[in-house]
């Protein structure tokens, strides 16, 4: 080994690896991270302060510190990437944070199949090959009125199934009013593109007749498509066909006639104070002979989109290769079915799925739980911020009725001093993101604002131990 040519005395007194190695305080840390971790993060932490030293730095080299160090880099570097936070945003369906909470009765079906064996695709009764859809098909079925089911990993991926199925090297006829962008990189003409299918724009983006679908009608059309418009909402003088008309034309021509419902609820939200959306069951029974929707949106479960509809083009899009690449996994399959059990006891719905629970939460429940935790925020947010509860608006998110806002409310933190507000507030925020579970709040009108509807009263105490981590810097 070449020798060091000049070694400070400072650095000569830095303790060797093997020595810090041999320091019990290493051996709790070989004990939970590994013998390798633990060896390369001393010895990354020996060559960092060999440097700092070397420039100057006047910091003790001892095994204490040295290990603390070491302890607190392993520790940040063993945080898996994936984690959870407290969706504080006011929007309860939020797609970066992960859509639908799942209700314990699901985690628990993931759990039990997750570390082992199942009938994932085994016929137990006759011992023979079997097919995953099984374990979904009736429950769909049932709460549609459909008469055969199929799912796969996310809506997406349902609709492009559906069109490449039906329509490939053909026309679908879809409203213009009706070709949205839905967040990310959803949108009806690229995927109908991709799906190899023809889109032929019907009508204009305000209004559109019947008249218009039956002129577009040729030879080459094989599906007629209705796609709710999820995330926006024309108003004023404006005409769609209703979906019974649409889906009379479509059969009046011998066509299927399809429809995306996006959120998809199963049960009428009316019943909890909600404004009522079209449920997979309504659109069936309005003649539809497809319908898709979202699995983690307004029903509740894991990611998945569920395709319902007619036995024979089910069959057939069953049959697609494509289907192969977007199957859902055994756990998905074990949420899914969990949830949708779920739904066999209408009266306890709202306790029990927690995307309904949350959106159903009165504004006094809410304003309740911002009162019991104002003084906690108080204490940790300190002289630089004037804390309150004030009301606010929920939105229900991933397109599911763009228009409607919920009454809700709000802790809200504003920077004492009107000078360096903007710094203030995009530094509280990052503070906020900085502990232990992040959480995630919305910075809107000189205030940092944190909608209290996705915090349960079960979480309060959780949220509250870690506010006094909050490092704020004066
Ligand atoms: C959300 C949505 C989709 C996409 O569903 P994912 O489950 O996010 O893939 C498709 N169509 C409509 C109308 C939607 O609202």
């Amino acid at each position: 080994m070449p020798q060091e040519t000049r070694t400070s005395p400072a650095q000569a007194a830095i303790p060797s690896v093997d020595r810090i190695l041999r320091d019990p305080a290493c051996d709790v840390l070989v004990v939970r991270f590994g013998r390798r971790p633990v060896t390369e993060a001393v010895r990354g932490d020996v060559a960092a302060l060999r440097g700092r030293l070397a420039e100057g730095g006047r910091e003790a080299a001892e095994v204490g510190a040295i290990v603390a160090r070491v302890a607190a880099a392993l520790e940040r570097a063993a945080q898996p990437s994936l984690r959870p936070v407290w969706n504080l945003t006011g929007t309860v369906l939020h797609t970066n944070l992960g859509r639908a909470p799942l209700p314990p009765e699901a985690i628990e079906a993931v759990v039990a199949v997750a570390g082992g064996a199942s009938n994932l695709e085994y016929d137990l009764a006759t011992g023979k090959r079997g097919d995953r859809d099984v374990h979904l098909d009736d429950l769909v079925c049932r709460l549609t009125g459909a008469e055969a089911a199929t799912v796969v990993n996310n809506n997406a991926a349902a609709v492009l199934l559906t069109l490449n199925t039906l329509a490939q090297r053909k026309e679908v006829l879809v409203s213009r009013g009706e070709l949205i962008e839905i967040g990310g990189a959803f949108r009806i003409p690229d995927i109908m593109a991709r799906a190899g299918a023809k889109l032929h724009e019907v009508g204009t983006t305000n209004r559109t007749h019947e008249k218009d679908f039956l002129d577009s009608i040729t030879p080459r059309t094989a599906l007629v498509m209705k796609v709710h418009a999820s995330n926006y909402e024309i108003s004023g003088f404006t005409k769609s066909v209703p979906e019974r008309e649409l889906a009379a034309i479509a059969h009046g021509a011998g066509l299927p006639f399809a429809v995306d419902l996006g959120s998809g609820t199963l049960v009428d939200l009316a019943q909890y104070g909600l404004p009522h959306e079209p449920t997979a069951a309504e659109t069936i029974a309005s003649g539809a002979d497809i319908v898709t929707f979202s699995g983690d949106k307004l029903l509740g479960g894991p990611q998945a989109g569920l395709i319902a509809g007619r036995a024979d083009l089910i069959a057939r899009i069953r049959k697609n290769p494509m289907k192969r690449a977007m199957r859902c996994d055994k756990m998905t399959i074990a949420a899914l079915a969990a949830v949708l059990r779920l739904y066999d006891d209408p009266d306890r719905l709202a306790e029990r799925v927690p995307t309904l629970r949350l959106l159903a939460r009165p504004r006094a429940e809410i304003e309740a739980a911002a009162q019991r935790l104002l003084p906690a925020m108080r204490a940790a947010a300190g002289e630089g911020f004037a804390v309150g509860v004030a009301p606010c608006r929920s939105q229900i998110g991933s397109g599911s009725l763009p228009a409607e806002r919920l009454d809700s409310a709000a802790l809200v933190l504003r920077p004492a001093a009107a000078r360096g507000a903007g710094t203030a507030l995009v530094r509280l925020a990052a503070a906020f993101r900085a502990l232990p579970v992040p959480v995630i709040g919305r910075v809107q009108d000189d205030a940092f604002r944190l909608d209290l509807r996705c915090l349960e009263p079960e979480g309060e105490a959780a949220f509250a131990a870690q506010l006094p981590a909050l490092a704020l810097r004066p």
